[in-house]
């Protein structure tokens, strides 16, 4: 019998998988296909996760009777390909709402029958998808809480799609490309391993621990010395876990006590919303008065944020904790990005590609959103007068210290008092705990009241 392709992308999972049930469903072989694109325009962490991650769906396969074949290149040109070498009579994959990706499902939509194969995409990795959720005029959302508020009264789970225990091969495997080749195991991403267990599995354990901690997520959630959030972004960029899954487990369990933690799936979907109606979020202020925003130019003080030498203890142990581990507390994200935009006013897109090429985590929404949140110039956006101040944010959600002296070791004996500011502490203290200002860890690059200062002068211009 002629078989169909499962084209996957962000859907790297076999549970709860709409474009998997739905080929399972036409009885016939399936062929699952990861396509990489090129040029691939994923950052490096995300290319190591992507890579581990493929190698634990192998397997997951491979324990099914399946395989996964891997193709690098254009997908329309690759899926017909496909179609013409294995007589393949349709092709189904789940939607991403990314601008490009968009593009290429209409073509590969339009274009797949004439190559004997239909095409069908189906709704996988958002829990409303953005055409359904209207505001009560038919407009888009721009202020979360409405949106929120709607998406809540609207949403209900859709029925769980098990896990299937065999999938039925082709007679013959198409030649694929080899995991090993695409894996990343080289370089400074190889350290993460220690912290993430890439696939299924890892997405699984990690949705186990939340299970028992939910209740006290809203009270632990901005705490970066404690572990109190689920860490399931990087699999929940990946696809690893299906979104209606976290919420039917936890609504089940916890019922309300749930709802602070699936507010944050909301703003995941709320900002995968704006996307998709406004496509040039990752590159543009989405608030047009801020696209003449006095950026200055970037320099030094780029590279000292990058390397987690900026003198201001939180900022350094996030940029730290990020570039050891590939992602960063969501508290601390906050803190480090209001200090590149607001107080070095280096423009948010510096930023922005930084983590998109650091973080395990990193999606072009989320990314996009979030730093334009924090500049001011989003939907629903920080006030632009917002500025962090880094040393009364280390204090009130570090407050003993913990989380810096884990990732600036060489702070580690000052004490609680004097960590958050060193070059405040007394010069005894200093000597005591063998720190040397601007030789053992650098002088702050700039004054923060002063910076905020001409902040707020430059936005004045704008607003
Ligand atoms: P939890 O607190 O356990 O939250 C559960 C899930 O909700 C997360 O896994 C995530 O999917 C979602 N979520 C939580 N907070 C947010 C948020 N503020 N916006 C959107 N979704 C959220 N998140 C990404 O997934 N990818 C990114 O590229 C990304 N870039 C960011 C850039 C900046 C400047 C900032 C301030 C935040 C960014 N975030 C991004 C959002 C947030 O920091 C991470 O989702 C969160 O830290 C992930 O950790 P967690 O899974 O333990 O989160």
């Amino acid at each position: 019998m002629e078989p169909v392709l499962l084209w996957l992308r962000r859907d790297l999972r076999i549970g709860d998988n709409p474009a998997l049930a739905a080929a399972i469903k036409t009885g016939r072989p399936i062929i699952p296909v990861f396509i990489r694109p090129k040029p691939d325009e994923i950052g490096g962490a995300s290319a190591w996760w992507r890579g581990a991650s493929l190698a634990a769906l192998r397997e997951q396969l491979r324990k099914r009777g399946s395989d996964l074949l891997l193709r690098t290149g254009e997908p329309l040109t690759i899926l017909a390909g496909l179609a013409a070498e294995t007589g393949a009579v349709a092709v189904h994959f789940n939607r991403t709402l990314e601008p490009d990706a968009i593009k290429t499902d209409i073509a590969v939509l339009a274009a797949m029958p004439k190559h004997g194969a239909i095409a069908l995409d189906h709704p996988a990795n958002r829990l409303h998808e953005p055409w359904r959720l209207k505001t009560g005029t038919g407009g888009s959302f721009k202020v979360f809480t409405p949106f929120w508020r709607r998406l809540a009264e609207a949403y209900r789970p859709p029925i769980a799609l098990p896990a299937p225990r065999k999938l039925r091969a082709p007679r013959a495997w198409p030649e694929s490309e080899t995991i090993e080749d695409w894996q990343v195991t080289t370089g400074w991403s190889q350290g993460f391993a220690a912290d993430w267990q890439p696939g299924e599995a890892g997405a699984e354990v990690r949705l186990a621990q939340l299970l028992e901690t939910v209740d006290s997520y809203d009270k632990t959630r901005d705490r970066p010395d404690w572990e109190g959030t689920s860490r399931l972004s990087p699999h929940l960029a990946w696809g690893e876990i299906s979104v209606h899954e976290i919420w039917r487990r936890l609504q089940e369990r916890h019922g309300e006590a749930a709802l602070p933690f699936l507010r944050q799936l909301g703003w995941r979907d709320f900002n995968s919303h704006l996307l998709y109606h406004f496509p040039k979020l990752p590159k543009e202020a989405w608030s047009a008065k801020f696209r003449g925003f006095p950026f200055l130019p970037h320099g030094k003080g780029l590279k000292a944020w990058q390397r987690g030498r900026t003198g201001y203890p939180i900022v350094d142990a996030g940029m730290r904790q990020l570039w050891a581990t590939g992602w960063m507390h969501n508290r601390v994200r906050l803190i480090a990005a209001s200090f590149l935009i607001k107080d070095q006013m280096i423009d948010w897109r510096r930023g922005e590609a930084w983590f998109w090429d650091t973080l395990v985590d990193a999606d072009l929404a989320q990314n996009a959103g979030n730093w334009q949140w924090v500049a001011g110039s989003g939907a629903d956006a920080a006030p632009y007068f917002r500025i962090f101040n880094p040393i009364t944010q280390s204090r009130k959600f570090d407050p003993d210290g913990a989380y810096i002296r884990r990732w600036v070791p060489e702070l580690a004996k000052l004490d609680a008092k004097a960590i958050h500011a060193p070059w405040e502490a007394a010069p005894l203290d200093l000597a005591a705990a063998g720190v040397v200002l601007g030789k053992d860890y650098p002088q702050p690059i700039l004054e923060h009241d002063e910076a905020r200062k001409r902040a707020l002068a430059a936005y004045e211009t704008v607003r």
